[in-house]
């Protein structure tokens, strides 16, 4: 079962991804050359609780940290620590919040300083293929309508697509039916309605789609160490279309 959410449920997961692109927002600005990646941990702890919401992420099946922060070929789930941040790195913050038991998740690949241009093109890529699958998230198409089309915009500029990660729905828990492929086929999968609010998130590869996991238990990367982007918003289906909650400004 696809859950719905009512007004009252849209209500509050409006606020949560309002607040969650605001602290976004500044953590991008932070993204500079020397900064590490546990430093952006501690900016993001520090932000959470000023706009006094619980970080999602943290403690959810043993993971330690507010933020993922991903580098370079580190595809998703990568834990903050020593790392510094260099110039030509792209950082991936995937960061999760529960305002008053609603839940938004959102992801940005930022560039740092100067990043060579295929490197450019792929995180360029990532957001197009994001809103290409966003422009599918309405009432009546079909879930894989997105997959489908997030897949093919992404092959089609020569990238790859991740196949073990995958978006998902999204409400009053983290994570909720259904799933979300980054590829898929057209005209199948269940039916979108109205009420359904999906975190829709494709990540890129420049070379193999194929991943490992660190030693860590947590962290993604890519098994040919070339580099992965990643974008995610948190998108309600409503009556007018998709609507973006986590827009970052
Ligand atoms: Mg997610």
């Amino acid at each position: 079962m696809i859950p719905l959410k009512t007004e009252e449920d849209l209500k509050a997961l409006r606020e949560a991804g309002r607040i969650l692109a605001a602290i976004l927002r500044q953590l991008r600005q932070n993204l500079v050359p020397g900064i590490t990646t546990q430093e952006i941990d501690n900016l993001t702890e520090d932000l959470l609780w000023r706009q006094k919401v619980i970080p999602a992420f943290k403690g959810y099946r043993g993971f330690p940290a507010s933020v993922c922060v991903s580098v370079n070929e580190e595809v998703v789930h990568g834990i903050p620590g020593p790392r510094v941040i260099k110039d030509g790195d792209i950082v991936s913050l995937d960061l999760g919040v529960n305002y008053n038991g609603y839940f938004s998740d959102a992801a940005i690949t930022v560039p740092v300083g100067a990043v060579s241009s295929p490197v450019k093109k792929l995180v360029e890529v990532t957001k197009n293929a994001l809103s290409e699958g966003i422009r599918q998230a309405r009432a009546e198409n079909c879930l894989f309508d997105i997959s489908y089309a997030i897949g093919n915009y992404v092959e089609s500029n020569g990238f790859s697509v991740v196949r073990q990660f995958v978006g998902h729905g999204i409400g009053r828990s983290l994570h909720e039916e259904p799933e979300i492929p980054n590829f898929g086929t057209k005209n199948q999968g269940p039916l979108i309605k109205k009420g359904m609010v999906f975190a829709i998130e494709p990540m890129v590869n420049m070379g193999t789609w194929e991943c490992q996991i660190q030693e860590n238990g947590w962290t993604a990367i890519a098994r040919d160490k070339l580099p992965s982007a990643h974008f995610e918003h948190t998108v309600a289906i409503t009556e007018q279309g998709p609507e973006i909650l986590t827009k970052v400004k």
